[in-house]
């Protein structure tokens, strides 16, 4: 390894983006081309099934300051720019999708908030398009509810981030296995900025994400952020303890005064209601519980199988 460090590292996770990833390339050397900075590209390929890392290889021997790595199999997203932030030597970072929705003339803007003492420059979006209202509607509830449970802000916020190496190096020494970039990026802290940009539409390929990959996503942003779902399973039983002792009263009262065969309706509804809380309750600790498990197996984040600077 050389102990050369550029000045910037523009960081992109990869995952099936062959076809846009050469105007991807092109689009961030336009972009940087009047800065006249020292960058280095990393592109981190996500265990892509198409031509994704013959791409990189090519763009890598053609330019050196673009570097590849390919993890051995699909990771996730949030894995794949781990990798990256481990790879990447710049004294300040940029993350950024590399299916060219976040638009890299963006980049300057960023850069120029950080010549300004920004630690974390946050691009944030003005627009959402292609986004269904349900959609729109489910992020919106999501960042709403992340916002009030965690009090780390999330509104608008996306993965498109600068952080320069202090706060790079924090990230780093966070040792939870599955992490939630956007929300550790953001509860870090350091001096921060935001960029407004507009998104792109999505130009070639499609989004990965699907209905249950994202619930899966806001489950573990989350159990990783707060134990507060934990507390509301408290709350609702110390509220259904107060609710037992009123309903108790009253029904050892009317069966001492001779009048208890009604309430069939009654004890079902309990039954139904109860049985939903305790299940839901259950699952909320078991969400809990399975990251214990996971935390404590220790497994690496990710593999990465062939770089680019190495000879394979
Ligand atoms: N990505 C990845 N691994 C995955 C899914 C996505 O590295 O398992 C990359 C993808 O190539 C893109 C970025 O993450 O550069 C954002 O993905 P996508 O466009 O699917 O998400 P969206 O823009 O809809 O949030
Ligand atoms: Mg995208």
């Amino acid at each position: 390894m050389t102990a050369h460090r550029p000045e910037l590292s523009i960081v992109s996770p990869v995952h099936n983006e062959g076809a846009s990833l050469p105007a991807f390339v092109a689009a961030v050397d336009a972009a940087l081309a009047d800065l006249h900075l020292d960058y280095e590209v990393v592109l981190v390929d996500d265990g892509s099934r198409d031509d994704s890392w013959d791409r990189i290889r090519k763009a890598a021997a053609e330019d050196p300051r673009i570097r590849g790595l390919s993890l051995s199999r699909n990771f996730g997203k949030e894995a794949a720019m781990r990798a990256g932030l481990e790879t990447a030597c710049g004294q300040a970072v940029v993350m950024i999708d590399a299916d060219l929705q976040h638009p890299p003339d963006v980049i300057p803007a960023m850069i120029a908030a950080w010549r300004d003492g920004a630690q974390v420059v946050e691009a944030v979006k003005s627009n959402r398009p292609g986004q269904s209202f349900a959609s729109r509607s489910a992020s919106r509830l999501f960042n709403w509810g992340f916002s009030r449970l965690t009090s780390v802000e999330l509104s608008d916020a996306t993965d498109f981030r600068l952080l320069t190496r202090p706060a790079v190096d924090a990230l780093l020494s966070m040792p939870e296995r599955s992490s939630f970039f956007r929300g550790t990026s953001t509860w870090i802290g350091f001096q921060r900025a935001r960029v407004a940009f507009e998104v792109a539409p999505r130009g070639v390929g499609r989004t990965r994400w699907s209905l249950r990959s994202l619930t899966r996503m806001a489950i573990d942003a989350i159990t990783a952020f707060t134990p507060a779902p934990l507390r509301l399973v408290t709350a609702a039983g110390i509220i259904f303890a107060v609710f037992a002792v009123v309903l108790g009263v009253q029904t050892i009262w009317r069966w001492a005064a001779g009048d208890a065969i009604q309430g069939f309706t009654t004890v079902i509804l309990i039954l139904l209601v109860q049985g939903t809380f305790v299940l839901v309750g259950l699952g909320i600790i078991g969400e809990y519980l399975s990251r214990v498990h996971d935390e404590v197996k220790g497994r690496p984040r990710f593999i990465i199988d062939r770089r680019t600077d190495e000879p394979s």
